[in-house]
């Protein structure tokens, strides 16, 4: 008597084998072949898209690196049945708005059939604040670095993701102006430290501290914030300048000086701190 399933009532034939009185599709459909979940909940920072992943918040750099962790993470909840192999298992996220993955796998049942399972989960993108951006957020800024610079270059935007990379947790905002940038940070001391090393970096810095925004605390007393003013000469040659009333353009740029010629073609020498005394007379323009 030839075999039929007893789910569908198809006959078994050399396309339809028949699996423990079911056919291949009933039976992946009736038994558990994979547990899979339906749906998955990824939380993640509405402020710096950072994602918790099985509880711990992972700081992915761009929204690739974010979609590879979590394909990675849903295909770990894909669990076959004992008789169950996976052989191949394709994640894929779905445009528009990435609420749905496809899962594509090539299972090997009881070792000798084999079936083309697809499967979609939802996501649930579940928005809140990472412990970062929590504390950011919950912290007020106690100082100001206001770095402005001549040229914004390729210098300058590496400087910032240094700075960003190792004050993460100090630097409360960074908010972007002409020619630089404001690093708001929790703590006079914190503003120090980086106004050191932009000095460092560069060497024809101009450093001013003043404060500012005077506040009176609960207890009476009066707190002000700092605000420290970093100009930071990045000169080049060819760039036009006014020192002292007199207009040259910039021949050489020296570690202590840089050399100028003026309209007659005379060059002279001037030294970096002479040059930063003279800092607002500066006008500056690429050739
Ligand atoms: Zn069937
Ligand atoms: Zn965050």
């Amino acid at each position: 008597m030839p075999r039929f399933c007893a789910n569908c009532g198809i006959d078994e034939s050399s396309g339809v084998p028949i699996i423990d009185n079911l056919c291949l599709d009933c039976y992946v459909k009736l038994r558990e072949v994979v547990r899979i979940p339906h749906s998955v909940d990824i939380p993640s920072c509405r402020k710096c898209g950072a994602i918790l992943i099985e509880g711990k918040w992972l700081y992915p750099a761009n929204s690739d690196e974010a979609f590879d962790i979590i394909k990675r993470y849903i295909a770990s909840t894909v669990k076959p049945h004992d008789d169950v192999v996976v052989k191949d298992l394709d994640v894929e996220m779905i445009p528009p708005d990435f609420s749905r993955v496809h899962i594509h796998a090539d299972l090997l049942i009881k070792g000798r059939y084999s079936y083309n399972y697809e499967h979609d989960i939802e996501v649930k993108w579940v928005k809140q604040l990472c412990p970062v951006c929590f504390r950011r957020a919950s912290r007020g800024y106690d100082a100001v670095v206001q770095l402005r610079f001549i040229h914004m270059d390729e210098n300058v935007e590496i400087f910032k993701d240094t700075i960003e990379s190792m004050f993460q947790d100090q630097l409360i905002e960074v908010e972007e102006v002409d020619n630089g940038f404001d690093f708001k940070v929790a703590s006079p001391g914190i503003a120090k430290k980086i106004a050191t090393i932009v000095k460092k970096y560069w060497k024809t810095v101009k450093i001013v501290e003043s404060y500012g925004d005077v506040k009176r605390a609960k207890d009476g007393s009066r707190k002000a914030k700092l605000y420290i003013s970093v100009k930071v000469l990045n000169l080049r040659v060819g760039d036009y300048v006014v020192i002292d009333g007199k207009a040259y353009i910039i021949e050489k740029v020296e570690e202590k000086n840089i050399v100028v010629v003026d309209s007659s073609g005379n060059t002279s020498i001037i030294d970096v701190d002479y040059l930063l005394n003279r800092y607002e007379g500066f006008r500056s323009k690429r050739r």
